[in-house]
This record gives structure tokens, C-alpha cells and sequence, in this order.
């Protein structure tokens, strides 16, 4: 593998046929096998990448050189994007102009050589790739998006992106409405992303003047939103994804081709992965004794046990399958059942466990009660995804605007999803 070509492999995937102005190969190199790959991979990172090993370095954003001085030309792509959703194009070019020409300046005075000599000076190869990933994360959320009519609301939409994308049922950060509220209907939808930064205020501003009722940023500064509240009151949208989140949604599908093309990929400042790597499993209608919520577990720890072992025979019958239980709660507060189970603390009625498919890895997310018959079937559907009820109690749990379901609501049923 070579520095060309796992640019060229990212920008395939993102149907571009050049390599836009915010990203680079910074030095050049091949013979890689081993890769770091962050969001943010700059100088400190590299003397880590080197220190440790590893062959080549990928940062997720701009890191100097041409994706500095040239990153104002990927602005022009909401200019695009602006046209495709319906904004006159005129409107769009003076929408962008301003802050197009400000970033221009803005980055040419900055010392774009700093990241990139490090690179030169360590001979390590180095390079960035934004907007290919960024585009393939924005086609991502707007197929998601595209399942539901216009008569979806926004809570609807939320609870959507939850249930398609992993990274953001395992981001620390949630998926925030700024503008409008979650029973609104989400009517005409566009993600803008994927096109160097958000728009801000003027961008969404003229989306809401083009028709458009719900735009989905993956960040948004607070002095923007308002001023759009002041402008539209509650009669349209901002959805709010997340930056990390939202970046990771792009990165993970060509990290997992880098992992089939042999490469060995360590991910590491903020890629969140679509599935966690660590496990956990709830037993239902019990609760760990050290979350404080101890009464279901009140006269029960015999059903407690001959659950627990129940699991164990379930987690045996996986690895037979050639599959892997991590029995590890993921959240610090967890205390071991009488056969080795780890609760985790958060959940309550539910159960769910994730099973990780180490040959491939890739990854069936179960997500089920243990009374639900949670159908397994690791050859027919390798890679897909199986998230249950009790994956989005979780989430409502975890308290995020708009998709908080009822704890009766959790637990049986399950939904198949593909990809990530
Ligand atoms: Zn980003």
C-alpha cells in the first residue's frame, strides 16, 4: 500500500475524481502495512506513529500545506449543494462569498508547513483525507433520511440516525435539535456536510428561503442558531449530529476497506467506532446491586443466577459459531453475577449484548431480551446489523432530545439494519 493509493481508494468511495483542496498527501511513501489514522493527526501524533511503529499516518482534518491554503475551495461545495436542494444559484454564490474569501486569508497566514515537516523529518508517510470522507458520511445520513416521508418527525429523524449509525448510539455527545422542536414535522430535508465546514447562519438561512423545512449540520455555533430562531422562530429545523459522531459516520466505512485491502488500522483521537469494542449484557428485570436501583434484585438472585447461566450456555453456543462474547461492562460502574457476568449499569429492563465476529471483523450487534428469540445467523448475515428495542431504551436512557421510548416500548422486538 502507498500514500496514492489509499487516496485514491478514499476518493472512489466518495464517487470524486480529484483530490479536493482540503486534502493532501503530505509525503509520500509506500511498503505501508501499519497505519495510524485520527481525526486530528498532527505533530505530536507522529512522533507517537513513528515512536510506535507504524508505517504511514492519516489525519481526518486538514493538517497544513495545500489542505490549508487551498481548503477554502471545498466552501464552494455548499454552493453546489445549496443549487441541488433547490437555492437559486446566484443566491448560493453570494451566500458563500464572504466566507469563502475570509478563510482564504484566514489560512494563508497561518504557518501551513508546521504538521507536514514533522512528516518530511521523520520520513513518515503522511496524509489527510477530509471531504472524501466527509461526502461519504453526508451520502450516508442522507440516505438514512430519505427513508422517511415528510410527514416524519423530528424526533422520528433522531430516532433514525440512532438506529442506522453506531457512532452516534456510542458518541459521548447527542444529537441536539437547535432550531424548532421534535414533533415538528421534518418536511424537505438536506444534511449539509461535506463541504470543508457548516454554513452557519447564511448557509441554513438559505436553505429555510429555498423551501427547505430541516437542516441537518453536524455542528453549529450557538451565535448562529439564535440568530435563526430569531429569524424562524420554531417553523423550521436545525438538527444538530455532532461533530466527532458525525466524522466517524464517514471514516469508519473506509477504515473497514483499509482492514479488507490487509491493512492493519489503529484508530485513535475521536473515531468512534460503529460498535464499541467492548461489550456488555443486561440480564432483564434484574439491576446491578451497585447502581442503586437494587429492588429488582430483592428476593431474586436465584432467577438472577439461572439467568445468568442461561446466558453463559447462549454465549457458548456463539463461540461454537465461531463468535465472541466480551463479557466486559463498558461504563466503570459494573459488578460481577455468580457466573462471571458484568452488568452494565445503565441498562434496566432490557438486555442487550453486542457479539463481535473476530475473523472478519466485523461486527452483529444483538440487541434483545433474553426472553426474545434473537435469530443469529453469522454466515448468511455477516456484516449486518441486529439492533433491538433494548439498544434504544438504552439511548433513552442516556436521555437524548426527542427519542427517550418508554420502558415498556423496550425489549422484544428486533430490527435488521445493514452496514455500520
Ligand atoms: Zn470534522
Amino acid at each position: 500500500m502507498n500514500t496514492d493509493r489509499l487516496m485514491r481508494l478514499a476518493l472512489e468511495m466518495a464517487e470524486l475524481d480529484e483530490i479536493p483542496g482540503d486534502s493532501a498527501i503530505h509525503h509520500r511513501g509506500d511498503g505501508i502495512e501499519r497505519v495510524l489514522f485520527g481525526i486530528d493527526l498532527k505533530a505530536p501524533e507522529l512522533v507517537i506513529a513513528s515512536a510506535q511503529g507504524y508505517d504511514g499516518a492519516i489525519s481526518h482534518h486538514p493538517v497544513g500545506g495545500s489542505s490549508t491554503l487551498r481548503f477554502h475551495e471545498v466552501l464552494e461545495r455548499h454552493v453546489d449543494q445549496m443549487v441541488g436542494a433547490g437555492v437559486p444559484r446566484e443566491v448560493a454564490e453570494e451566500t458563500m462569498r464572504a466566507t469563502i474569501d475570509d478563510r482564504r486569508v484566514l489560512n494563508s497566514m497561518t504557518n501551513y508547513d508546521h504538521d507536514p515537516s514533522v512528516a518530511v523529518l521523520l520520513d513518515l508517510p503522511y496524509l489527510n483525507i477530509h471531504t472524501p470522507l466527509d461526502e461519504i458520511g453526508r451520502r450516508r445520513m442522507a440516505e438514512a433520511a430519505a427513508g422517511l416521508g415528510e410527514d416524519a418527525t423530528v424526533a422520528e429523524l433522531i430516532d433514525r440516525f440512532y438506529e442506522t449509525f453506531g457512532e452516534f448510539r456510542n458518541a459521548a455527545t447527542e444529537i441536539e435539535i437547535r432550531v424548532g422542536k421534535s414533533e415538528n414535522p421534518i418536511g424537505k430535508v438536506v444534511v449539509s456536510h461535506g463541504a470543508g465546514t457548516n454554513g452557519g447562519y447564511p448557509v441554513a438561512k438559505a436553505y429555510y428561503d429555498g423551501g427547505i423545512d430541516t437542516v441537518i449540520y453536524i455542528h453549529c455555533r450557538p451565535a448562529d442558531a439564535k440568530r435563526l430562531i430569531d429569524e424562524v422562530g420554531e417553523t423550521k429545523n436545525l438538527i444538530v449530529t455532532g461533530h466527532i459522531a458525525s466524522d466517524s459516520v464517514g471514516i469508519n466505512p473506509y477504515v473497514d476497506r483499509l482492514r479488507q485491502e490487509g491493512l492493519d488500522v489503529t484508530t485513535f483521537t475521536g473515531i468512534i467506532p460503529a460498535y464499541a469494542a467492548i461489550r456488555r449484557f443486561v440480564l432483564p428485570h434484574t439491576r446491578p446491586p451497585s447502581c442503586g436501583h437494587g429492588s429488582n434484585l430483592r428476593g431474586s438472585s436465584e432467577r438472577l443466577y439461572i439467568a445468568g447461566a442461561l446466558m453463559v450456555c447462549w454465549v457458548q453456543v456463539l463461540a461454537a459459531l465461531g463468535l465472541r462474547v466480551d463479557r466486559s461492562g463498558s461504563d466503570g460502574r459494573r459488578s460481577r453475577s455468580p457466573v462471571g457476568a458484568v452488568w452494565g449499569t445503565q441498562q434496566e429492563e432490557c438486555g442487550a449484548w453486542e457479539v463481535i465476529h473476530e475473523r472478519e471483523q466485523s461486527v452483529l450487534r444483538v440487541g434483545a431480551s433474553l426472553r426474545a428469540k434473537a435469530r443469529l445467523d453469522a454466515g448468511r448475515r455477516r456484516g449486518a446489523c441486529v439492533a433491538g428495542r433494548a439498544d434504544r431504551w438504552e439511548r433513552g436512557v442516556r436521555g437524548q432530545r426527542g427519542a427517550r421510548l418508554s420502558r415498556r416500548r423496550a425489549g422484544l422486538r428486533t430490527v435488521v439494519q445493514s452496514g455500520y
